[in-house]
């Protein structure tokens, strides 16, 4: 509000740069001119305000998405944050469940892992879901305050426009009006004629320079908030990613520690194949086997003998079988989740993808036996031991020819 001395009792008169230097007082009932000194400020003062860009006193499409009033622009943002927002919140919610189910299932190695590896994502999607709001609600007031028109003196007029002193006037719902006489644009919703002001009460004496300053005011306005939501929807996810899988390559590879007692296995012979999968004492009737040879499925019923378990110290020494490769099992450990690995040959497998190598076959990798009928399930099975025989082996003779591992004509 811009006020000057009423010329005839001196109470202050409200002015405004529309109206120009013609006032009406509330007290004396004076209508009239102001004193040449008031007009002199006046003409500064609008010589100030043509001196600021009109954009400069209207809102720009980022402060109007911060009040929410963009077309398009709103949904867009709001769709895509909370679209990103729920991804960080219900993937790592539905890990946890499902880490949860897995130590129902009697598989607290797993679990934890799993579990661990939810935890955080989830404490993050709540940190960002917590820091948009807060974000948007000080991007929000802070515009609000830079552009809020000032509240009318007496109940019932119009409120007045932050830069002018005009009447702004809303027309329908729109909370933000565009003054008629300097096109500032104000916003005139309750909350914002409600917020403390004390910049607007202006007199005559800096007019000029106060004018200019306030049409400035949303030119110059920083929303920083806008670039650290994004960059929270950018980040969130990354870190996460990064989180999950950094956590996945320590647990898996760094992790590695002596081989465990507690992962406790079975055998099975199915089709002339004695296999070894994962015993549970939650279920000690079926043992889970990886799938990897014929005849087995993933849970397998077991019964007698068949449902004896053991560590992987029975294994010590034995010849095993994992993907075409046999060797001694010597060297076993344990990744970060508990879960065996044993080296054949040069090769890593996973105890429980192991078979027990078929009597007669040789130690080493299987030669590739192209085209020859034997091989296609990628298992040793009696003909394709057959057709290796044939081949020289890496564990003959000595004078046995380097990669000699061509099929025999
Ligand atoms: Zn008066
Ligand atoms: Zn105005």
């Amino acid at each position: 509000m811009i006020t000057a001395a009423c010329p005839r009792c001196g109470h202050a008169v409200e002015v405004s740069l529309a109206r120009g230097d013609a006032v009406v007082c509330g007290a004396c009932r004076y209508a009239g001119p102001l004193p040449s000194t008031a007009r002199v400020a006046l003409e500064q003062a609008h010589a100030a305000l043509a001196a600021v860009r009109e954009e400069e006193r209207q809102l720009s499409r980022a402060q109007r998405l911060a009040l929410g009033q963009a077309q398009g622009g709103v949904g867009c943002l709001g769709v895509l944050s909370g679209v990103l927002i729920l991804t960080l919140f219900v993937g790592p919610a539905l890990t946890l469940l499902f880490g949860l189910a897995m130590w129902w299932d009697d598989e607290p190695a797993l679990a934890q892992v799993v579990i661990l590896a939810a935890v955080p994502t989830l404490a993050l999607g709540v940190l960002t879901l917590v820091l948009v709001r807060r974000f948007r609600r000080r991007a929000r007031s802070k515009v609000q305050a830079a552009c809020a028109a000032t509240a009318p003196s007496t109940p019932g007029e119009p409120a007045t426009c932050r830069v002018c002193g005009g009447p702004v006037v809303p027309s329908g719902t729109q909370s933000v009006v565009r003054c008629g006489y300097c096109r500032s644009d104000n916003i005139v919703s309750v909350e914002a004629l409600a917020l403390p002001v004390a910049r607007r009460a202006r007199d005559l004496s800096a007019l000029a320079q106060q004018v200019q300053r306030e049409a400035r005011t949303l030119g110059t306005l920083p929303l920083w908030e806008f670039g650290g939501t994004l960059a929270i929807l950018v980040a969130a996810p990354v870190l996460t990613v990064v989180w999950v899988f950094g956590y996945l390559v320590v647990i898996l590879f760094v992790l590695d520690g002596p081989p465990s007692e507690q992962e406790l296995y079975v055998k099975a012979t199915r089709q002339g194949r004695t296999c070894i999968g994962t015993y549970r004492a939650k279920d000690p009737g079926v043992g889970r086997f990886s799938g990897v040879a014929p005849g087995f499925r993933f849970e397998e019923p077991l019964s007698g003998e068949e449902a004896r378990p053991f560590t992987y110290r029975a294994l010590v020494g034995q010849t095993l079988e994992a993907n075409g490769v046999v060797g001694v099992a010597q060297r076993f450990w344990a990744d970060g989740v508990g879960t065996n690995s044993v080296k054949l040959d040069d090769k890593t497998a996973s105890v429980t993808s192991t078979c027990f190598a078929l009597p007669g076959s040789p130690l080493g990798r299987r030669p590739s036996l192209s085209g020859a009928g034997a091989e296609t399930s990628g298992w040793w099975t009696p003909e394709a031991i057959a057709a290796a025989s044939t081949v020289p082996s890496a564990s003959g003779t000595a004078s046995a020819p380097a990669g000699g591992t061509a099929p025999p004509p």
